[in-house]
């Protein structure tokens, strides 16, 4: 047997050398080889939703990776390996002689199902398992237990149950030297593309099937291009990477005025070049960026600014506390927390357009729904942008194009789709996020889509957001929609958010008519449409908050629900 350790540190959300405990932990070993490998894992690649932004996103964070641990050890590099881990670590266990398996922990309920199903087969292998959480600010199942075993469902449970664990940890050194990696010959071919019926065409930029399982030209384990892959080109312009997030997070910092008084809801949500938070969501969803030292970055900032300091939950530090709040509500709740079905924490609320599964009967469609025809139309001109509300059409254009939007842009859309508008299901609006996000993030994503919808987290269903006065507060002049629906750019300021209210002559003049369903986009003589509102904002608030409160009724009192003269009882 081999005297001394040889590592395989598979990375999965830690795409960093900085303030790595997992890397720590392999590089504590004094290992004699050191493997940094990648699996190819098909259920991020195949299953779920991930749009060519978030794509893009990831190889860049895989390349800038590989480029710097090359930079630390000529010899050395990412190994990307297309093949399942649950099935792709045995062998290499035992082609490499691996004696120990590092990573960092993955609360998420797929991956927990995954690593120990990793874990067993390591076991039966003689290879020593290493797990070192890093990726939120306290472990999720130790938030869970200080808060008495329960999900955190709010910041305030956070607070206590974090108090009871101390301080967050300090980020630790980047190392400075990486050991060499061993032979990498595999006894088993790694080179041979294999069809991969499954991959989906949000994805897909031909009909072949035959691609994503090579393991890079040559299968040198190279990171793939997205041509490689056979993917859509990105629209976006925000790129991933660990040089570019710590870039980011310095421009941050060195900003102390901004760090120490930002306020999120005094941040504009249509502010977009720049926008006004920091956008190192993305960068924390790849590991690009340590929470941690974004955390004690913010700290050393607040210790010394001395005036007019903003506080949690508004403040940055909240921000983070947000993120660990969902972490630790879906740790103990495992997949049926992005769900409504089998999910104790979440109320039933019977929308118009249910997800697929009705949680009361396991069917399609069910009898608890009212059956509303035109909710699949409505959520289809939502998801492409053409409802007729340009502040809502603009924002899902940005998202769609660039893959992210700002957290109250996210609030607007949310609540307009499901209680604040089209009352449809919150888990078909989850789904077109996961599939555009380059941030999306399982538990941060389901989390927030209950808390917009009022089926957790939140409950003050009575506050709408409109989308004619809420944009106007920060953007009066409609710069936002103008630059994210070019058609309407000449209107006039007050016809910007409800551009049907424009008398024709002004809408001829600004060369746009406000006509049809958003399905014809150019008329004769090249006039520009922009769609008919689909419907009347205040009369569909009306009905949605009267629906979702009896709703809550219903989940209340059940049958009780009502009382005799035919009124509900008091919630
Ligand atoms: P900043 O305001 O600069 O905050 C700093 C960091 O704190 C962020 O980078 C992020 O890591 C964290 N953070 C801030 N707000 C939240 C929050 N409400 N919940 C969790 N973490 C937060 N965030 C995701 O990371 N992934 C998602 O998939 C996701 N889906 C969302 C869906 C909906 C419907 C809504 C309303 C919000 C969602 N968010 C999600 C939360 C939030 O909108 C984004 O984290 C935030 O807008 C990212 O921009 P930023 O980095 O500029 O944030």
């Amino acid at each position: 047997a081999p005297s001394k350790p040889r590592v395989i540190y598979w990375l999965r959300t830690d795409l960093r050398l900085h303030d790595s405990p997992a890397l720590k932990a392999a590089l504590d070993l004094k290992p004699d080889c050191l493997y940094p490998v990648w699996c190819w894992d098909p259920h991020y690649v195949y299953r779920a939703r991930v749009g060519p932004n978030r794509w893009q996103y990831l190889l860049d964070c895989q390349s800038d990776f590989s480029a710097s641990i090359t930079k630390l050890n000529p010899k050395s590099k990412l190994f990307v390996i297309r093949e399942a881990p649950q099935t792709l670590l045995t062998k290499l266990f035992k082609a490499w002689k691996i004696t120990h398996l590092v990573f960092e922990k993955d609360t998420d309920a797929y991956a927990r199902e995954r690593d120990e199903n990793v874990m067993r087969q390591a076991k039966e292998a003689g290879v020593e398992v290493i797990v070192k959480m890093g990726r939120t600010l306290y472990d999720p199942d130790e938030l869970v237990k200080a808060n008495g075993g329960k999900p955190t469902m709010s910041i305030t449970q956070v607070q206590k149950a974090a108090e009871k664990l101390g301080v967050v940890a300090k980020p630790i050194p980047t190392p400075e030297s990486l050991p060499n990696p061993g032979d990498t010959a595999l006894d088993f071919d790694h080179t041979q593309p294999s069809p991969n019926p499954d991959f989906n065409d949000i994805q897909r930029d031909s009909k072949d099937k035959s691609y994503t399982n090579l393991s890079g030209p040559g299968g040198d384990f190279a990171v793939p291009t997205m041509s490689e892959l056979g993917l859509k080109r990105a629209t976006t312009q925000h790129r991933g990477g660990e040089t570019l997030a710590l870039k980011a997070l310095d421009d941050i910092i060195s900003n102390t005025k901004y760090t120490a008084t930002f306020s999120k809801p005094e941040t504009a949500p249509t502010a977009f070049s720049p926008q006004s938070t920091t956008l190192l969501s993305p960068h924390h969803h790849f590991g690009s960026l340590s929470v941690r030292l974004f955390y004690w970055s913010v700290m050393d900032v607040l210790k010394a600014y001395k005036s007019n300091q903003s506080t949690i939950p508004t403040n940055l530090i909240g921000q983070l506390l947000f993120r660990d709040m969902y972490f630790a509500a879906q740790a103990p709740l495992g997949y049926p927390f992005a769900q409504t079905v089998g999910n104790s924490h979440c109320r039933f609320i019977p929308w118009h357009l249910p997800s697929k599964v009705d949680p009361c009967n396991g069917l399609i469609t069910g009898e608890h729904h009212v059956d509303t025809p035109e909710a699949e139309t409505w959520f289809q001109r939502w998801k492409w942008g053409k409802t007729g509300f340009p502040w809502i059409d603009a924002l899902m254009r940005q998202l769609r194009q660039e893959g992210w939007i700002h957290h109250l842009g996210r609030h607007a859309v949310a609540c307009f789709l499901t209680r604040g508008g089209c009352y449809i299901d919150w888990e078909r609006g989850a789904e077109v996020f996961e599939e555009w996000l380059i941030d999306h993030e399982v538990a941060c994503n389901t989390g927030n889509w209950q808390w917009l919808s009022c089926t957790a987290f939140y409950s003050q269903f009575y506050r709408c957001y409109s989308p004619i006065a809420f944009p106007k507060k920060t953007d009066a002049k409609g710069e936002f929609v103008r630059h994210f629906c070019p058609e309407l750019k000449d209107y006039p300021d007050k016809f910007i958010y409800e551009p049907w209210k424009a008398p024709i002559a002004d809408q001829k003049k600004a060369g746009c008519l406000i006509k049809g369903d958003g399905d014809e986009t150019e008329g004769e003589g090249g006039v520009k449409f922009y769609p008919k509102p689909m419907f009347d904002f205040n009369v569909r608030r009306t009905i949605c908050i009267d629906a979702i409160k009896n709703a809550y009724h219903v989940n209340l009192y059940g049958d009780d629900a009502k009382v005799k003269d035919g009124t509900w009882r008091d919630l």
